[in-house]
């Protein structure tokens, strides 16, 4: 058993991307219900976090700083990648701060995981710019399994229950990683 945080990505007033009537912040609130409920089923302890209202720095930092009262053993923030560039490189990537092992090691685990996803595989990032990243005292990371933006990527939002899939892709990946910690 393991205590693990589930952070909602963005905020109520400042929600991330917006793509097809769905917002990251929306997205991340859903998924994490998902990823709890698996979570709590393998025995998990989980608290999910959310900035409640202000500006996206305000909610950032009461996050981080919620994250660190509750001291789990990681911290799991998930996101939607969007780009209005169609010559940005789309696919799943998970970001983790730079430098840290465990951070690192939970990364591969869920990009291992987002390999299921019928999307390109951007593989694992270090960061040392990204404020929950570095604010947070247990391994952290950021999660985006594909590309909202993306008209291919963007179906996984609408068939074959996507959000389902990519919470329980998600789960599996934290579980595996908290039986090697
Ligand atoms: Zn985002």
């Amino acid at each position: 058993m393991a205590k693990i945080v589930l952070s909602n990505a963005h905020c109520k007033d400042a929600p991330g991307a917006f793509y097809n009537g769905t917002t990251e912040y929306d997205y991340s609130c859903k998924v994490n219900k998902i990823i709890k409920k698996l979570l709590e089923e393998m025995g998990h302890e989980v608290t999910i976090v959310d900035g409640g209202n202000g500006s996206a720095t305000q909610t950032l930092k009461y996050k981080a700083k919620l994250i660190n009262q509750i001291n789990p053993v990681a911290a799991i923030e998930n996101h939607l990648n969007a780009s209005d560039n169609p010559s940005a490189s789309y696919g799943a990537e998970v970001i983790h701060y730079q430098g840290s092992t465990k951070g690192e090691k939970l990364a591969k685990n869920l990009s291992n995981r987002f390999s299921y996803l019928p999307v390109k595989q951007k593989g694992t990032t270090g960061r040392n710019d990204l404020y929950l990243l570095k604010s947070t005292r247990c391994p952290a990371v950021i999660t985006e399994p594909f590309f909202f933006s993306h008209q291919v990527e963007q179906k996984l939002l609408e068939f074959n229950r996507g959000v389902d899939v990519v919470g329980k892709l998600i789960a599996e990946g934290i579980n595996s990683w908290v039986t090697m910690i």
